[in-house]
Order: structure tokens, then sequence, then C-alpha cells
């Protein structure tokens, strides 16, 4: 374990934003970061915990102690139909993905290609194309910096909610997850439900898909949807999709009957964060060095040499824009690390 000073994050995060950390560390073993925070020092520094850097917006250099994690390892255990796979939080999400595909263990195949981190992968409770993480979750093992002691979470500790949990809210910046167990299937349960997975099967002529097919669907609709960062920087999709009552719906509905929506449960609908952006005119739109992709404008982009504060600048104008035409109040869903 070696600190360093003043390093460079810009290849450390997918925005490609240029920032520096005062301190930055690399954790590898656990131990490590009993280790470290034993150190009154380093206890009491600002730290920022990073994985992939695939979900945050570095808007100044950030003065404290960046911890990297890079804590590797999958093993898995088949019980009866259950498999249970236990990953360390520094593997890539994608490599596991691919892992549990290539060994026929169904579950994860819908949530293929997306970036980052196993360990980030419960904080905001990753989904995508009708699965989302605690789908799959059994628990995660943390280090709790105030005691140093380590502590499991089963799903219910974790509190999940759509991009939430409760490492997000209650317990933000107390601990750092250090490994994850996912409890899988032995035999397919496959989840087709999202139009664009069957729709890509059709046009592939899969009439009873594999595992395997599933994934690469999935990831050949997100290559066709998203930007690859290390082309465009981007961070996904920038907000969440707004969850509202049903009563401001019909409002909406009134006057915009074309208004993408889903039932939210509780009385409430989601709307399409990207559709709402699109009607104020953003999509595809070049503010300086950034601005919102051309195919997709709930992702923000780094043209090339742009400043955290832009996009944090260009992201507050959406906010306004689809607040004064909508009355809905859009909610960054990367983590603002200013
Ligand atoms: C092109 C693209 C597509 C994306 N598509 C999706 C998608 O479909 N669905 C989706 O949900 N997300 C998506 N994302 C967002 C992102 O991939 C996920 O949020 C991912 O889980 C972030 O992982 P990371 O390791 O990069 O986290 P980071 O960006 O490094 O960190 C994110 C947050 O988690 C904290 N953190 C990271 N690791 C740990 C740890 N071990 N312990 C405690 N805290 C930690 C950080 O401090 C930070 O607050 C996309 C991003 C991109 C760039």
């Amino acid at each position: 374990m070696q600190i360093q000073e003043n390093v460079s994050l810009k290849n450390f995060n997918t925005f490609g934003i240029e920032a520096n950390a005062r301190y930055f560390v690399e954790i590898s073993q656990e131990e490590e970061l009993v280790k470290l925070f034993s150190n009154p020092d380093w206890h009491s520094t600002e730290r920022l915990v990073l994985g992939g850097g695939s979900n945050m917006l570095l808007v100044k250099d950030f003065d404290g102690l960046v911890v990297r994690i890079n804590i590797r390892g999958i093993s898995s255990r088949i019980i009866g139909d259950t498999v249970l796979i236990d990953a360390g939080a520094g593997e890539g999400w994608n490599d596991l993905v691919n892992y549990c595909v290539n060994h026929q263990f169904a579950g994860m195949e819908n949530l293929s290609l997306i970036p980052g981190s196993v360990g980030a992968s419960p904080i905001q409770n990753i989904g995508a194309y009708g699965v989302e993480l605690k789908d799959v979750f059994e628990n995660c093992r943390a280090f709790e910096i105030a005691t140093g002691e380590f502590k499991t979470f089963n799903k219910q500790d974790c509190q999940f909610g759509y991009r939430e949990s409760v490492f997000k809210s209650a317990l933000k910046g107390q601990y750092i997850i250090v490994a994850v167990t996912f409890r899988l299937s032995a035999t397919p349960k496959l989840n087709l439900s999202y139009g664009a997975i069957s729709q890509e099967l059709a046009n592939r002529n899969i009439s009873a898909p594999t595992i395997k097919d599933v994934s690469q669907v999935v990831a050949a609709i997100r290559v066709s949807k998203l930007p690859d960062p290390s082309t465009i920087g981007n961070s996904g999709s920038f907000f969440k999709n707004p969850v509202i009552s049903v009563e401001q719906f019909q409002k909406i509905i009134a006057q915009h009957p074309l208004a993408a929506n889903y039932p939210a449960g509780n009385g409430c609908v989601k709307l399409a964060a990207g559709w709402l952006i699109e009607q104020c005119g953003w999509k595809g739109k070049v503010v300086g060095n950034t601005g919102t992709y051309k195919n997709q404008a709930l992702v923000l982009v780094n043209h090339g040499g742009a400043t955290g504060q832009e996009v944090y600048n260009l992201s507050s104008q959406i906010i306004d824009s689809v607040y004064t035409k909508f009355g809905v109040k859009l909610e960054r869903e990367v983590n603002i690390i200013s």
C-alpha cells in the first residue's frame, strides 16, 4: 500500500475530467483498509472512495485522500438450483457478468456492459432492462471507517430503492464495500419483459434464447444507444427518471399526450427524464466543451477538455428548463464530487 501525492484522476473517471487528488492510495486487500484508517491522520482526512469512476463528476481537485478499491477475486458455490457468487469489490462489473454468463449462471445477463466495479454496484442499486442489482444481491461485506470493523449487510439492511441504497443516504460515506455475494440460478429464468430485448431477439431469429443470447442482445442495444466513455467522456444517465404523483402526471399528459411514462407503484408514475430533456430542446446540443449526447439527451458528455464545473453548470441549466416547462424537478443520478 503506497500513498501517492498529487495524482491526476483523468484516467480514473469515465467523464475524462482533469482533476487532481491531493493523496491517492490503491487498496488490494481488506487488511490494508484496517491499517490505513488506524492512522489518525488518514482517519480525519476527507476521503473519496473510488471504483471505476463511472458514476461521478469531479467538479474540482479533491483536497483529500482518494481510496481506490482494487480488491479482486471471484468464486462460486452451487447449492441445488442456487449459485452463490462471491466477488471482490474491485472486480469489473462486466467481468463478473461475463463470468456468470460463461458459467451459465442466470440472473445478471440483463445487466451486461454496465461500466464500473462490483463494489459500487449496491451503492445505487444499478439497474437496466428490467433487472436491478437487488434482484441478484445476497449480501455485502463492508468496512466501517469509524470503528475499523467489518460488517455484513443483507438485502433488507441495504434499503434498496430506484438508484438508491442506505449507502447513498443514512450511511453515506461511512462504509467501504470490500466484497459482494450474489444469488443466481443454475437454471435460466430469463427476463425478457423489456420490449427492446424481445425485439432484438426476434431480429436475430432467436426464439429460444440462452443466457448468452440475452447478454449479447443487451450489449448490442447498449452499444447502439450509449456513447463509449473511451471515445466520448460521460457517466451514463446523468439524471434519474423522475417519479411523480398520478395527479401531477394527469396534468402533464393532458398537455403532452406523448410523454413517455411507466407505472411506479404507490399511486406514482415514472417519467422518462431523457424525453423531458429532449422536449426542452437539449438533445445533441453542444455547450462549450460539453453537451448532451446526440442519440440520448439524458447523457451529458465531455467533447474534450470540459471541466467538471462546465458539466455541472449544464446540468443545472437542464434542471431549470425541465422545471419551467413541466414543473418536474430532475435529480442528478451522478455523484457530484465538489
Ligand atoms: C456509459 C455508461 C452507462 C451506464 N449505464 C448504467 C446503467 O445502465 N445502469 C446503472 O445503474 N448505472 C449505469 N451507469 C453508471 C455506473 O456504471 C454505475 O453507477 C456503476 O455502479 C458505478 O461504478 P463505479 O465503480 O464506476 O463507481 P464510482 O463512479 O467509482 O463511484 C460511484 C459512487 O460509489 C462510491 N463507491 C464506489 N466504490 C465503492 C465501494 N467499494 N464502497 C463504498 N462506496 C463506493 C463512490 O464513492 C461514489 O460515491 C453507466 C455509466 C456509464 C459511463
